[in-house]
């Protein structure tokens, strides 16, 4: 029988370079990914910013890497998206874990904090300006990119994001809309920030962090908090379905039995994602696809080849990249 080569069946770079064809099969590189929704979601927005992320900052591999430095210190930037919706997270499970305790941090207290956390990063951002140098220290205030890029606006845009910050954690603390999730996640049986390691019937494994989930009469609850507004359930299905396979796996329960709720606290709004076995099927269908394209790039990776990953050069991304600095075909963009 004639064996049809596909394009996935492409040796990874090294075995080209090197013209040492490996008898590492497809299946192998493919079981040896790790996918994640923030991997894949990295990888649809930008090869080369995927690359950056996964490959060229990476210690451990691309050693060949020139620019490997830089390109570790760049991979340590955050945005105020992103680091305000760290802070949410770490405040909220905080409080829930606490309550499990018999502890209750009061709306008072855990405003503060968190103000104080972002405040710190702040200050830390304008001071370090054109001299920053990350440590490897646990709670060091985060490197805003919208300070270290100079973005005039950078002030502003901040201490609006910091007001949003405050505003989801009254609304968290206040709004009857949650008073299922703070009282249930306050509850024994429930998980607070879960991490995902597993192989849903997928030949890659399956990584991710689940925020909240409880049991309740046999029905299985997943919430997913988001600092911004209800967009509807868009491209994040991949996601919310991700959780359910998490829950069929680890909790045995059937894909019926779940019920997965994305919360939006700009808007106020929970979105609820149907979970059943058709669309965890697909989930893992599309789960395939994406570990098929990690594994074929897994080479040209690891060989720091990073000509082999398309820049995207799409303004309005490459505007929010913490590897604008490195980026050369994005060189005449600025940050914004
Ligand atoms: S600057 Fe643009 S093209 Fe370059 S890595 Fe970032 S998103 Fe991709």
């Amino acid at each position: 029988m004639s064996h049809q080569l596909s394009f996935f069946d492409s040796p990874p770079a090294n075995e080209v370079q090197e013209g040492n064809v490996d008898q590492t099969t497809r299946a192998e590189r493919i079981s040896k990914i790790s996918w994640s929704y923030s991997r894949r979601a990295v990888m649809e927005k930008c090869l080369r910013n995927y690359y950056y992320e996964y490959y060229g900052g990476n210690k451990r591999t691309a050693t060949q890497e020139a620019n490997k430095q830089l390109i570790s210190q760049l991979k340590q930037l955050k945005n105020r998206y992103a680091r305000t919706g760290e802070i949410l997270h770490l405040v909220i499970s905080t409080y829930l874990r606490k309550a499990k305790q018999g502890i209750i941090w009061d709306e008072n207290r855990l405003v503060s904090w968190a103000k104080d956390l972002f405040s710190k990063d702040i200050s830390f951002s304008q001071s370090s300006i054109g001299n920053w140098k990350p440590t490897n220290e646990k709670y060091s205030p985060s490197m805003l990119s919208e300070f270290y890029y100079q973005d005039p606006t950078a002030l502003s845009k901040c201490l609006f994001s910091q007001d949003r910050l405050v505003a989801a954690i009254a609304s968290f603390m206040n709004d009857p809309l949650y008073s299922e999730f703070r009282q249930k996640g306050s509850q024994g049986n429930s998980t607070i920030e879960g991490f995902i390691k597993i192989r849903p019937h997928t030949p890659c494994l399956v990584d991710g962090r689940v925020d909240l989930a409880y049991i309740e009469d046999s029905k299985v609850t997943i919430v997913d908090w988001k600092l911004g507004n209800e967009d509807g359930i868009g491209d994040d299905s991949l996601q919310l379905a991700a959780y359910g396979l998490w829950a069929v796996e680890s909790l045995k329960c059937r894909a019926e039995s779940i019920r997965i709720c994305k919360v939006h606290f700009s808007s106020q709004k929970i979105v609820n994602f149907e979970c059943n076995s058709q669309v965890l099927h697909l989930a893992r269908a599309r789960i395939m696809q994406d570990a098929e394209r990690m594994a074929f790039l897994e080479g040209y990776g690891k060989n720091a080849c990073v000509e082999a990953f398309t820049p995207c050069k799409q303004t309005a991304i490459c505007q929010q990249c913490s590897f604008l600095a490195i980026c050369d075909d994005s060189k005449e963009i600025t940050y914004a």
